[in-house]
């Protein structure tokens, strides 16, 4: 655990005691703050009393009376759709807010930072989709180049759970935008945004609140190095407002969907060939097309991101080249689980929303693809001309039904993914993916995209095991 170093000997409020509440309750405490804890659950708060926590009911009038600053643990709304009532209190005595990430970077970037001979570095990775697996590579990369590094933020350990850096480490973090909004400190090395869509709205009062939350981390001159994605109109905003000249070195820009040959520091894709180019010329390629673990153009965006990043970190392109070959991608991300008879079969569970099941589907063909559960906001209007490759879906989910009357190829109603991964089997021929990409919330069968993607994994072992 890395003891906070920022708010010694002040008073110092925790909302949510969940891992990340009591996580940071505890760095607080052993760096010397005083604390006091809530959450609306008494469940909850009975495990913060049995820790020793102080319990302070921070939602009465003058709660605040003594707080320097109200931590705001995930999950809870700091200020859309409305603030919880106690933030609304903080905000109403003037308190701040931070997080886990805010007390993280005070700690790491100014207290502790004289006893480092090499200071440690920071890569902070965001955007909308891929941030999990761009971070997974990059740590993977440095990993294979025999760097020493940890991994954290919003996947894997919390930030505050992380060891105390050792000289010159490198710590990789996957920042969601609520989490970048909060933190009163951001201060990355290495800044990367990976693309932009519009999901997640709710949390940041529609489009322009939720892109200036992402924008935080690129403050022009704050990272050393900025890795800007711009396949999309407001990454080559955040590129163009980040560089100090055309052709400024702390900029890399990349895209999976247009050539960069431009003054300055990109990396692209050009036919399933990253190139980076530099000073006006390609000057280092890999081929990305038989790489297993990073199928479709959105892996190769996230190739693109990590290969930038490692490189501002002095990583050489044939180590990077070398880490690629051999990364297994994340579970349920695009994720191979097996090849049976010349079939495919891929776990992307996480395709919670229509635009990345759009992404799977565009980077396999002759997929057999099982989808449907809980479907999101917006419906599966997107998805219209978008199942070319799709042999024919395996619908689940409690309205499978009016799941299926929305897609374009040939149904099948299964409603459950034993019969969905059995139906897929029966039907698969030489050649084919099973694929699921399900474009929808798992809420309504599982506890999480995590339980869903097991399930699958579970049934496909099943019907292997069988025959
Ligand atoms: P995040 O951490 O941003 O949610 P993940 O790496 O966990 O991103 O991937 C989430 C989902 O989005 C998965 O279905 C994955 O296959 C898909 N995906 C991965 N990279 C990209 C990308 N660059 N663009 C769009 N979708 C992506």
């Amino acid at each position: 655990m890395i003891k906070a170093g920022f708010y010694v000997g002040e008073k110092i409020a925790v909302l949510g005691l969940g891992r990340t509440g009591l996580t940071a309750a505890a760095s607080l405490t052993a760096g010397g703050a005083e604390v006091v804890v809530w959450d609306d659950n008494s469940v909850v708060r009975n495990t913060a009393i049995e820790r020793d926590f102080t319990l302070r009911d921070l939602r009465k009038d003058g709660a605040f009376y003594d707080i320097e600053a109200l931590i705001v643990s995930p999950g809870i709304a700091h200020l859309y759709p409305e603030p919880h009532p106690v933030v609304a209190n903080a905000l109403e005595a003037n308190v701040p807010l931070d997080n886990d990430i805010g007390i993280f970077f005070s700690t790491i970037k100014t207290c502790q930072f004289s006893q480092f001979n090499v200071p440690p570095r920071v890569v902070a990775v965001t955007g909308s989709n891929g941030k999990s697996t761009t971070a997974a590579l990059i740590q993977h990369i440095l990993k294979s180049a025999e760097r020493s590094c940890q991994f954290g933020g919003n996947i894997g350990r919390g930030v505050l759970d992380l060891d105390l850096p050792l000289d010159g480490e490198v710590i990789v973090l996957e920042l969601a935008s609520y989490q970048i909004d909060v933190a009163r400190l951001l201060l990355p090395d290495v800044a990367v945004f990976t693309n932009f869509s519009p999901d997640h709205l709710d949390r940041h009062g529609g489009l322009g609140g939720y892109f200036a939350a992402k924008g935080k981390l690129f403050k022009r001159g704050m990272a050393c190095c900025n890795v800007i994605g711009v396949d999309e109109v407001e990454g080559e905003f955040l590129a163009s407002q980040t560089c100090e000249s055309p052709d400024d070195d702390a900029v890399i820009r990349i895209a999976a969907s247009k050539m960069l040959r431009r003054p300055g520091w990109s990396v692209f894709i050009d036919q399933g060939v990253l190139v980076e180019y530099r000073d006006e010329r390609p000057c280092s390629s890999i081929d990305l097309r038989n790489i297993q673990s990073l199928p479709g153009n959105h892996n190769h965006q996230n190739a693109c991101a990590a290969f930038a990043a490692a490189r501002s970190l002095h990583v050489e392109s044939d180590e990077i080249e070398a880490a690629f070959q051999t990364f297994q991608g994340l579970p349920h991300r695009s994720q191979r689980i097996a090849d049976v008879n010349d079939v495919a079969i891929v776990n992307d569970s996480k395709a919670t929303n229509v635009g990345s099941a759009m992404k799977a589907l565009n980077a396999f063909s002759n997929i057999r693809w099982i989808c449907g559960g809980l479907e999101k906001e917006g419906g599966l209007q997107d998805l219209k001309g978008q199942t070319k490759a799709v042999k024919k879906a395996y619908v689940i989910g409690r309205d499978a039904d009016g799941f299926a009357v929305q897609l374009d190829v040939e149904t099948e109603i299964c409603r459950t993914m034993d019969k969905a991964v059995a139906r897929a089997f029966d039907d698969a021929e030489p050649g084919d993916t099973i694929l699921l990409a399900p474009a929808a919330a798992s809420f309504d069968q599982y506890d999480n995209f995590e339980q869903r993607g097991e399930d699958f994994v579970a049934q496909v072992n099943n019907h292997l095991t069988r025959q």
